[in-house]
């Protein structure tokens, strides 16, 4: 194996483990796994879409990062 899984955390689990794409998947994928707040109530907001955020606590739907709230 002279793939280092380790060090490519998250994307390791995906084919090749070298390259920029998997460092970027990873950055994504942390930041997806941090609770995503409601800028209107502080709750759990949930992605609907790409860019699109609904809070359940207060129903309202709004624009956001594509993949996470806040950076
Ligand atoms: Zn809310």
């Amino acid at each position: 194996m002279a793939v280092k899984k380790k060090k490519i955390g998250a994307a390791g689990r995906l084919g090749a483990g070298y390259g920029k794409p998997k460092e970027r998947l990873n950055v994504v994928e942390q930041k997806q796994r941090v609770k995503q707040v409601c800028p209107f109530c502080g709750k759990t907001a949930k992605r609907k879409a790409k860019g699109v955020w609904n809070c359940k606590k207060c129903g309202k739907i709004f624009t956001g990062g594509t993949f996470y709230l806040q950076a």
